[in-house]
């Protein structure tokens, strides 16, 4: 079965080998608090570290879903009245910017990301102390094209950054951010159940700061562990040494960064052969990572089900966008192979097997 799905997505075939590793070393019924438990975290850390590039003075931690640490963010980093600024553009950035209202007294500002609104980030997140993003939104396939995101990346206000369906695919402008955070069913090839989070020195002074401890998995609490590499609660284990083995076994970020863009602009320029089904993105605010393509809704569910007779997944529509769209992952533990085959299917299913479109001129030039 190939799978497209972006989340949970295709996990790096050698996963299966390495989970008999864990079995085999005993990885699994280790103390968290043991020596060599605090060797494969501290070790684990330094290759993410290496990897994916993340600046020395910056401290990574481990938390178990973004989910999480949308949860974390808005308990332990906020001031009391402190003015937000969830600026989103899909389902996943609402979602949690609704977290934040829930969880949070704090004055609260979200910004829908219509085209229109682009103008309004800098004067509003001017005005912020804390402005939340999701470069990559997963749910409908749109990013925050680089210019656009350090623009909005402030100097003064903190910034938090939801990278699930990003991190480990493209190379990301970390020291220019304060709270980045991953779930590593994604981009990562991992089975789900780990998030990463990566802290500048100043998200660290502010959680210290204001000091919240009333949860279990209180930043504060999170960072006094992990300066001993441990954990407050008995971490997923098993996720933190196959996302060792991972990071071993992956090329460094700059090489994967060149790799995901090309294979992007290949994807986006195949769609533009592909009658009846177009990138529901604009071309500056198409992701690299998620791609969400529109068509009918019976073209789609048709597409879904042909798909399954031919061992392929592709992802469903989200939120809003369920009838109309369906996405594909183009995460690194995807192979050309692979990728050549779901365009194969593409092609021959949009253009060739329904005789409505047989004699699209578009198709002919394929
Ligand atoms: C998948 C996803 C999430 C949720 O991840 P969990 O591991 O289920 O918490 C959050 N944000 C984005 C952008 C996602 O793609």
């Amino acid at each position: 079965m190939i799978n497209f799905y972006p989340g949970p997505s295709k996990i790096y075939p050698q996963i299966e080998a390495y989970m008999q590793e864990a079995i085999a070393e005993g990885i699994l019924s280790m103390n968290h608090r043991s020596e060599p438990c605090m060797r494969l975290v501290a070790q684990t850390i330094q290759l993410c570290r290496q990897k994916l590039d993340i600046p020395a003075d910056y401290t990574l931690f481990f938390a178990s879903s973004a989910t999480e640490c949308w949860e974390i963010i808005a308990q332990s980093c906020l001031r009391r009245q402190a003015k937000v600024l969830h600026a989103y553009q899909g389902a996943f950035g609402k979602k949690w910017a609704s977290y934040t209202q829930k969880l949070s007294q704090y004055a609260h500002k979200d910004l829908e990301l219509t085209p229109q609104a682009f103008e309004k980030i800098p004067d509003l997140a001017g005005k912020a102390e804390v402005v939340c993003l999701t470069p990559s939104e997963t749910s409908n396939g749109t990013a925050l094209a680089y210019p656009i995101l350090e623009k909005l990346l402030p100097t003064h206000a903190l910034s938090a950054l939801d990278v699930t369906s990003c991190l480990g695919g493209v190379r990301l402008p970390i020291s220019k951010g304060d709270i980045w955070f991953a779930s590593v069913q994604k981009c990562l090839g991992l089975p789900a159940g780990l998030a990463i989070g990566i802290l500048s020195p100043r998200a660290v002074a502010l959680a210290y700061e204001i000091g919240e401890r009333s949860h279990y998995n209180s930043l504060t609490n999170i960072l006094d562990n992990i300066q001993k590499f441990q954990t407050p609660y008995t971490p997923n284990v098993l996720g933190i040494y196959l996302l060792n083995k991972v990071m071993q076994q992956v090329p460094h970020i700059d090489t994967i960064d060149a790799q995901t863009h090309e294979r992007a602009k290949d994807w986006y320029s195949f769609f533009e052969n592909i009658p009846d089904c177009k990138p529901l993105a604009c071309p500056d605010t198409r992701s690299s990572t998620v791609l969400c393509l529109e068509s009918t809704p019976e073209k789609i569910s048709a597409l879904k089900q042909r798909a399954l007779e031919n061992n392929l997944i592709f992802g469903n529509g989200y939120d809003k966008w369920k009838e109309n769209t369906y996405r594909i992952a183009n995460f690194p533990a995807l192979t050309s192979e692979e990728i050549t085959a779901g365009k194969v299917f593409l092609e021959d299913y949009f253009c060739n097997n329904h005789t409505d479109f047989a004699s699209n001129s578009v198709c002919k030039k394929l």
